[in-house]
């Protein structure tokens, strides 16, 4: 067998090569590249998918996060809580605007501790970024009841987390903002960069608009300072079709992740567990192993690749040293670090690869 690689989004595309390309084709002779029909109908398919009022699209997951905070009005001297082993996109989001990051560890199910948020608020905490890591839902009732109790602008990142559900309900329509990125290798991935961001404040979706687009609604009339953050009509034609067949990839997913937790048998393996309430749609299959650069290099051996997410926390990146974080300051986090790997998981993934890194897991000692 050749190389089984973490992710293999030309499997993906494989699947229904004929629909992307016919909507490219029809894209590219419409003579209308840029915020157009595609973009329009995208963005209420999108909504009516996660069931938010409004969905607004952007050029990527870390201007929509940016965005949100700039719109929600935070700023320079005021912080926003997230789980300490967060992307570092999602970081950036909250310092590109001037905001100190509080990092707060996570539980077992990997994503923030809600119990522990509370302990983490001061007079200047404005907001919380909940971001709902590897295709998981955060604890959004403790998440929401502190949101209240303290008038804390909420900010989801479903980057990961497309069309999964927190009691029933999708992610993204909980706090004030539900960001989304499209990265090829997110659930619902474009072709190339895009993002999105759903509300159903009327308000906040037209600031978003007006943001996205020089902070103009009407041509060259600018009410705002804005950005040029629009998602094209290539990618949002693209991602329509993608959106057709996002049940049969996240079922898809969840049958690959239910085997590789029947089937996985190793004891120096801690499979990934989902928090009751919540349901995963497995964008990524994050296990612990306590021996994980051991573990990993025997797998690349037997030509199997795996990844971290993250080998490297935010608060000891080099991006924020300035932060003055210290190793030791977030031990989970930085264990998780430590012990995190994700395991090959894709659409289109043959029963005979996953065999194959299910044989190989067990065999290692
Ligand atoms: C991918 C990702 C982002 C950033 O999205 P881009 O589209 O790459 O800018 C932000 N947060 C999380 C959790 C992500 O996985």
């Amino acid at each position: 067998m050749t190389m089984i690689m973490p992710n293999n989004l030309g499997r993906q595309y494989s699947l229904h090569a004929e629909e992307y390309e016919k909507k490219a084709v029809e894209v590219l002779r419409s003579g209308w590249y840029i915020l157009g029909k595609e973009v329009d109908a995208f963005e209420k398919e999108w909504a009516d998918y996660v069931g938010a009022k409004h969905c607004v699209g952007l050029a990527s997951g870390l201007d929509a996060l940016w965005i949100s905070f700039r719109l929600l009005d935070i700023k320079e001297g005021d912080e926003v809580i997230v789980c300490g082993n967060a992307y570092i996109a999602c970081v950036m989001g909250i310092t590109m605007n001037g905001a100190t990051p509080v990092f707060v560890e996570p539980d077992e199910y990997d994503n923030i501790d809600a119990d522990k948020i509370e302990a983490a608020i001061t007079p200047n905490t404005k907001g919380i970024l909940a971001v709902h890591l590897y295709g998981q839902s955060c604890d959004m009732t403790k998440i929401m009841e502190l949101a209240k109790k303290y008038d804390l602008r909420v900010v989801e990142d479903c980057a990961q987390s497309h069309g999964n559900h927190w009691n029933g309900q999708v992610v993204g329509t909980f706090g004030d903002v539900g960001c989304f990125s499209f990265y090829p290798s997110k659930g619902c991935g474009a072709f190339g960069d895009a993002g999105c961001i759903v509300t159903n404040s009327d308000e906040l979706a037209n600031k978003f608009r007006v943001y996205r687009n020089y902070g103009s609604q009407k041509r060259y009339h600018n009410e705002v300072v804005g950005t040029n953050s629009r998602l094209d009509e290539m990618q949002a034609g693209l991602l329509r079709v993608k959106l057709t067949h996002m049940n049969e990839f996240n079922a898809e997913r969840c049958a690959l992740a239910d085997r590789y937790m029947k089937e996985i048998t190793n004891p120096l393996i801690q499979h990934p567990k989902v928090r009751p309430g919540a349901d995963s749609t497995w964008h990524q299959y994050v296990i612990h192993c306590e021996r994980r650069d051991e573990l990993m290099e025997y797998l690349k051996e037997r030509d199997i690749g795996t990844i971290i997410h993250y080998p490297i926390p935010p608060h000891l990146s080099e991006a924020y040293a300035y932060l003055g974080k210290k190793k030791g300051e977030y031990p989970i986090t930085e264990k998780y670090a430590d012990e995190v790997l994700s395991l090959p998981m894709y659409n289109g993934m043959t029963y005979e690869e996953q065999t194959a890194v299910i044989e190989a897991v067990n065999a290692f000692k």
